[in-house]
C-alpha cells in the first residue's frame, strides 16, 4: 500500500490507526507497546491500586472526605490521584427473565435494561460497579502535541509521560485531553498524571497499581496481547449471561487511535463518568490550518485588486 502524501499524511499523523507510536516519536529500537487492561467485572473496590500509585510516586493526599454518595473519597482522576477507583451503585431487577435481550446488549450504545418488577416484597436487587480508572495512554495524545516545553513525551513503551521539572504550567494540556486526566497543582501550575511507572518500566517491573490489584482487574503487559486477552474475557462473560459487558477504548479505528489503557465495562461508558465517543482534539488542527490560509490568501488577493487602481493613478 502507499504512503499517504501532503494534507493527508499530516491528518494521520494527528489521527486514525497508529500501528507504531513509539517508533513514529523517533525510537527506532523499542520494545514491544505496553497497556493496561483493567477488566471491571472482577474489581472489588478495594482501593489497593489508588494507595501503590500514591506510596510508589510519593504523591501528595488529596482530601480525606467522603464524597457523601459512596464509598469514593476521590472523586475522580486529578494531580494527585493518578488511580481512581469509581463505586456506582444501581438498582437492577430480580427476575432475571426481565433482563434486555442480548441482541440490544452490544456495546458500546448498550441501552440500559429495562426496569424490571420488584420482588414480591418490592425490593430491587442493587449492585456495585467498580471501575479503577487512568489516563488512557492514547495512541494519539492531545496533551502531548499541544505541550510547548516538551514535557510531555512518548516513551519507547509508546506511553505518555510528562517530565514535572520541565513542565512550565502554561496549562495547555488540560483542555487538550478528551478524558479530562491531566491536571495542574493549585501551588505551582505543573501538571500530572500516571506514567505508567515509567521508572518501574525500565527496570523491568510491573506498574504498582497492577502488581497490587489482588484480582487481576488490573492487568499490564504487550498492549496486542491484552487486546486478545480481552476479547476472550468478553466472550467468556457472553457465555456465562453477562451480555452487557463489551470493551472501552481498544479500537484502534476510534476518535483517538485506540488508548494504551482499555477496560471492560458492564455498563455504558457514561455511567462510568467516560465519554462515550472520545476524538483527540487535536484532529481537526490540519484541516483549520488549511482554510486560515485560504482565508488570509483571499485577504490579501482582494486588497492587492482593491488598491491597485490608486497604484495606476499615482503613476
Ligand atoms: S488520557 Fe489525556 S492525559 Fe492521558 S494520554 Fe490521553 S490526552 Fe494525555
Ligand atoms: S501505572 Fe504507576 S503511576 Fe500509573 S496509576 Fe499505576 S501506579 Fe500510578
Amino acid at each position: 500500500m502507499s504512503e499517504p502524501e501532503g494534507p493527508r499524511r499530516l491528518d494521520l499523523l494527528l489521527s486514525g490507526p497508529e500501528p507504531d507510536p513509539a517508533g513514529d516519536a523517533g525510537h527506532q529500537e523499542h520494545p514491544p507497546r505496553m497497556g493496561f487492561f483493567t477488566d471491571t467485572s472482577v474489581c472489588i473496590g478495594c482501593k489497593a491500586c489508588e494507595v501503590a500509585c500514591k506510596e510508589w510516586n510519593a504523591i501528595p493526599e488529596d482530601g480525606l472526605s467522603l464524597t457523601g454518595m459512596s464509598y469514593d473519597n476521590t472523586g475522580g482522576l486529578g494531580a494527585s490521584t493518578w488511580r481512581h477507583v469509581a463505586f456506582i451503585e444501581q438498582s437492577r431487577p430480580v427476575a432475571p427473565e426481565t433482563a434486555a435481550p442480548p441482541e440490544a446488549l452490544v456495546a458500546p450504545a448498550a441501552p440500559e435494561p429495562p426496569a424490571g418488577p420488584p420482588s414480591p416484597d418490592g425490593r430491587t436487587e442493587l449492585r456495585w460497579l467498580m471501575s479503577s480508572d487512568v489516563c488512557k495512554h492514547c495512541t494519539h495524545a492531545a496533551c502531548l502535541d499541544v505541550c510547548p516545553t516538551g514535557s510531555l513525551f512518548r516513551t519507547e513503551f509508546g506511553t505518555v509521560v510528562v517530565q514535572e521539572d520541565i513542565c512550565n504550567g502554561c496549562g495547555y494540556c488540560v483542555p487538550a485531553c478528551p478524558y479530562g486526566v491531566i491536571e495542574q497543582r493549585p501551588e505551582d501550575g505543573r501538571a500530572f498524571k500516571c506514567t505508567m511507572c515509567y521508572d518501574r518500566l525500565g527496570d523491568g517491573m510491573e506498574p504498582a497499581c497492577a502488581k497490587a490489584c489482588p484480582t487481576e482487574s488490573i492487568q499490564f503487559g504487550p498492549l496486542d496481547e491484552l487486546r486478545e486477552r480481552a476479547a476472550l474475557r468478553v466472550d467468556q462473560l457472553h457465555d456465562a449471561g453477562v451480555p452487557e459487558a463489551h470493551l472501552y477504548g481498544h479500537d484502534p479505528e476510534d476518535g483517538v487511535g485506540g488508548d494504551g489503557a482499555f477496560f471492560l465495562l458492564l455498563d455504558r461508558p457514561e455511567v462510568y463518568g467516560l465519554p462515550p465517543d472520545p476524538v483527540v482534539t487535536t484532529r481537526d488542527l490540519p484541516r483549520m490550518w488549511r482554510r486560515a490560509g485560504g482565508a488570509a490568501l483571499g485577504i490579501l488577493g482582494a486588497a492587492a485588486i482593491a488598491f491597485a487602481p490608486l497604484g495606476k493613478a499615482k503613476r
